[in-house]
């Protein structure tokens, strides 16, 4: 069985996130997202909130499995068995950062490898972070995210007001 682990904060998934699963879908027989407690960013959704709306936003997809986790990428990519690590490249700016990752995770797993999957055009301008940022001053960012995502939005803005 070919497993691939895509790890990422996804605080919170969005319709970019949607799209590198769909594609990736279809290569692998399964496809484990890990969501990641990243102590670099502060995080506006909790994991479990993070795992709820991700599962939602994945039904129509039938391969795929979502799990929390922290700690070492490779040790946990290892444990699950999987040849593959997936993540999404946007700009030159990912472009380093993913490089240096997917460099340094050859050296820790050498038998897995890292897969990027360019966005599409339309998703390119699309983050987490802009996400957010936009909803939480009023934006309307319901094109950009799920509906599920949306709503859990919309419920964590009024709970902070
Ligand atoms: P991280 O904190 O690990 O960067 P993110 O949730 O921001 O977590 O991103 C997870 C992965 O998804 C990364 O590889 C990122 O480049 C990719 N990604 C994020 N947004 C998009 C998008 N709009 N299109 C394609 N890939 C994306």
């Amino acid at each position: 069985m070919r497993i691939a682990v895509y790890p990422g904060s996804f605080d919170p998934l969005t319709n970019g996130h949607i799209d590198i699963l769909e594609k990736t879908s279809k290569l692998f027989d399964k496809i484990i997202i890990a969501v990641v407690h990243n102590v670099t960013k502060t995080a506006l959704f909790s994991l479990d909130e993070r795992k709820s709306m991700i599962l939602e936003s994945t039904r129509h997809l039938n391969n795929i499995e979502v799990e929390c986790f922290s700690g070492l990428l490779a040790a946990y990519v290892k444990e699950k068995n999987a040849c593959a690590i997936i993540r999404g490249l946007r700009t030159v700016t990912d472009f380093e950062y993913e490089m240096h990752m997917a460099l340094m995770n050859k050296v820790l797993i050498p038998e897995v490898e890292t897969i990027f999957i360019i966005a599409t055009h339309s998703n390119i301008f699309v983050s987490s972070s802009g996400v957010k940022e936009a909803a939480l001053l009023g934006g309307d960012v319901s094109s950009l995210v799920p509906p599920a995502v949306f709503n859990g939005l919309t419920e964590k803005i009024k709970q902070m007001k």
